[in-house]
């Protein structure tokens, strides 16, 4: 494993694994601060591509190519969790890679993450394992109804997950989610859900963005609005447990937590559904409504630069352009307040995030 050893020089290639907008974005606040990026993706379609130095078009376990690629940058991050372990493996042996891969093996299993989060005192649905019809049968039994079955690993946007609102079938839900490793969880009767974007650096400093609630379309992300509309002790409460997961990582860059906020008697419960352990689309806003975005906190850390301390610069409200959507466009880029992000991505296709737009409005 090789350590990242004081603060990057300004003649320095950071190296991203993964070219989405995550990567395009978290290469543009590189440039701002004078870093030079280095992208590595499979997709000769990446959005990422379009604003860096250099590109490796690659698969991620082509390791000739990641040994080039580790040659020509000074530290690795990743815009995604799915970073198979030999890759992370591979580069860390040659460059520092940060945040460090272990946090990996802990966000990419759904119940290993659940696990962790309540080893830490931290509140989550109530959950069981899952690997055969049986084991579902004696979850359900635990657990109760509605429960929402899961896969374990490779999950997004609502995909890989079924709900179950009154028993059905163990061995017919089991197969229809593939008879992979599973996790049943309970059904969260949430008043709202909520993420807090954090950032760590390497020192320990740890600066977390105002809570931001978010709505879901399809099970995407629609719309993010900042402040969420929680009461102090909420607000308080999530951000303590976005702090403390970073914390116990050791974390070095931008993680999210997204979070369910229930009643509970008179007052109300925070239970963690999933961490990315990376920037999120709930932390865009940031990019126009704050004074440091998350992507250049995020690249703040991996440099070894101290964290900014972000000032909301408003109320704020994300829309996702999401496949049509796109084609409000004329709308958006004629509203005065609208700041217009677009990834550069040809092809629409339902549900898939084109870009977003971003409107800071008064308190
Ligand atoms: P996930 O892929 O785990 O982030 O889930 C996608 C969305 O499904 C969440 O944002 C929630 O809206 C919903 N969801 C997931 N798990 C639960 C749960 N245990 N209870 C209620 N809603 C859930």
């Amino acid at each position: 494993m090789i350590q990242q050893r004081g603060p990057l020089g300004s003649d320095a290639t950071i190296g991203i694994l993964g070219g989405g907008q995550l990567g395009r974005m978290l290469a543009l606040a590189a440039a701002r601060l004078g870093f030079k990026c280095h992208v590595l993706c499979p997709d000769p379609h990446s959005p990422a591509f379009d604003v860096v130095r250099r590109v490796t078009e690659a698969d991620y376990l082509d390791m000739a190519a990641l040994d080039r690629f580790a040659a020509d940058v000074d530290v690795v991050t990743y815009e995604f969790e799915n970073v198979p372990a030999e890759t992370a493996t591979f580069l860390s042996a040659r460059k520092p890679v940060l945040p460090d891969p272990k946090v990996l093996a802990t966000t990419q299993d759904r119940l290993i993450e659940k696990e962790f989060v309540t080893s830490l005192g931290i509140g989550t649905a109530n959950f069981a394992a899952v690997d055969s019809p049986d084991m579902l049968a004696s979850a359900l039994a635990k657990v109760g109804c509605p429960a929402v079955l899961k896969t374990r690993r490779f999950g997004y946007d609502g995909k890989g997950q079924v709900m179950i609102r009154d028993g059905g079938d163990p061995a017919v839900l089991f197969n229809d989610l593939g008879g992979q490793a599973q996790i049943l969880e309970a059904f969260v009767p949430f008043e709202r859900e909520i993420s807090v974007v954090a950032a760590r650096s390497g020192s320990g400093q740890t600066e977390s963005f105002d809570v931001i609630e978010n709505e879901h379309r399809d099970h995407i992300l629609k719309t993010s609005r900042v402040p969420a509309a929680v009461t102090p002790a909420v607000s308080a409460e999530a951000r303590r447990i976005a702090e403390k997961i970073a914390e116990a990582f050791g974390y070095v860059g931008v993680l999210a937590v997204e979070m369910f906020v229930v009643k509970d008697g008179t007052g109300h419960a925070v239970l963690v559904n999933e961490i990315a352990p990376r920037v999120h689309n709930s932390g865009h806003w940031t990019i126009d409504g704050a004074s440091v975005s998350q992507f250049e906190q995020h690249i703040r850390a991996v440099a070894g630069l101290p964290l900014g301390q972000p000032i909301r610069r408003g109320r704020v409200e994300m829309t996702n352009l999401l496949g049509d959507d796109v084609k409000d466009l004329g709308r958006w880029l004629s509203t005065p307040d609208a700041a217009v992000h677009l990834y550069g991505k040809t092809a629409v296709r339902p549900g898939r995030k084109m870009g977003h737009v971003t409107q800071v409005l008064a308190e």
